[in-house]
């Protein structure tokens, strides 16, 4: 397979799982318990975080792991609006699905939700955030680079008018992590999700300063200071610190790699198809090519490139499957035509020049099929 979705997810680095291993086999205990065994863990665990929250630039207190970048984004908002008076909340129109669902949630609750636009270039402009703001905001929500685009938003300046504002700021990392240095310190709170960075999936984990306000999500047990409840995956914990570590180590070599496979494949596209277009700014994420072609439905090249075993979306992860027009193409203005016509490549370390190669070629005979020229 020619794997170039890797926006959605990455495969587990050997590495991390020789990493992992342990702690799924003889090391199993429970780090809650009070036993030797479970020391171990517990230490492991402690280890886990302290180096995560090293690399995310935050005390060990202010992290709390979390089953991935939905839940970290549910916390925030719900956890935000549940702690301080005031019932407005503000949210990109180009934000996962993890905040804009979450501030429907809300809206059946009386709360009232700002929705707001990027400009053509899938950017959300600070003076927008300004202007949205109310004396009852409670909380904004704007992603560090979108997942369908990869366009990367003015996040310093966006967290410091919503501190100005004492407004809590919640900023998705989720594409973000082991390729951008983290804006931690302009944010109430980030979330970072492991499988999208070569580690396991279904954990993750949530910085929350230790100023801002914020109630629990999820009740039980005493885990996570008491605000997370749920036996603690140790494995995934260790996994993700080491994947993470690795990303941030690695980064600068991978972004220039990863920039030039898709740089080369954009140019290629662009200029051998004909009625292309790139969707989205200059200021991408490296892994990012979303592309519209004139005349098709995104979801036919998808499939026509599978056949051919190259793997490539027609949007977020969560909304493939579901067949949905992309709001995020929609918030930025682009033509009905060229919303379905979307199709997103996305990049990742184990790419290389043939594998580019070959997908111009099956994607020009794609594209040919489905013009019926
Ligand atoms: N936020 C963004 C920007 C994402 O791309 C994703 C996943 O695609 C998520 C949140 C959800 O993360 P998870 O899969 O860890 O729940």
């Amino acid at each position: 397979m020619i794997y170039l979705d890797n926006a959605s997810t990455t495969p587990l680095d050997s590495v991390v799982l020789d990493k992992m291993m342990p702690y799924l086999t003889e090391n199993f205990a429970n780090p809650a318990s009070q036993y030797a065994a479970g020391q171990s863990t517990a230490l492991a665990v402690l280890n886990a975080r302290d180096k995560i929250a090293k690399l995310i630039g935050c005390k060990s207190e202010e992290l709390y792991f979390v089953s991935g970048g939905t839940e970290a984004g549910n916390w925030a908002l719900k956890g935000a609006c549940a702690a301080q008076d005031g019932n407005h909340i503000i949210v990109s129109a180009i934000e996962h699905p993890a905040l804009i669902e979450s501030a429907k949630d809300l809206q059946k609750f009386g709360y009232e939700v700002s929705f707001v636009n990027p400009d053509k270039n899938g950017v959300i402009s600070p003076e927008d955030i300004k202007k949205a703001i109310r004396n009852d905001t409670v909380f904004c929500a704007v992603m560090h680079a979108n997942n369908e685009t990869g366009v990367i938003q003015p996040v310093d300046e966006i967290g410091a008018i919503c501190f100005e504002h004492g407004v809590f700021y919640y900023c998705d990392c989720v594409q973000t992590a082991g390729v951008l240095p983290f804006p931690t310190k302009h944010c109430s709170a980030l979330g970072i999700s492991a499988h999208k960075f070569y580690g396991p999936k279904g954990f993750g984990a949530i910085y929350i300063s230790e100023r801002a306000k914020i109630n629990r999500l999820i009740s039980g047990g005493k885990q996570e200071r008491g605000l997370r409840a749920g036996t603690t995956n140790t494995a995934a914990a260790v996994g993700c610190a080491f994947a993470l570590e690795n990303a941030v180590k690695l980064s600068a070599e991978h972004n220039e790699k990863i920039i030039k496979l898709r740089d080369e494949f954009v140019d290629r596209v662009l200029s051998e198809i004909d009625g292309t277009h790139l969707n989205g700014g200059e200021n991408r994420l490296p892994a990012h090519a979303n592309i519209s072609f004139d005349g098709c439905d995104g979801e036919n090249i998808l499939f026509l490139l599978d056949m051919k075993g190259i793997a490539v979306s027609t949007g977020s992860a969560c909304s493939a499957g579901a067949v949905k027009e992309s709001h995020v193409l929609k918030a930025m203005g682009l033509d009905k035509g060229r919303v379905k016509s979307a199709v997103r490549f996305t990049f990742g370390k184990y790419n290389t020049e043939e594998e580019v190669n070959t997908t111009v070629e099956e994607l020009k005979r794609a594209v040919q099929k489905i013009r019926g020229c």
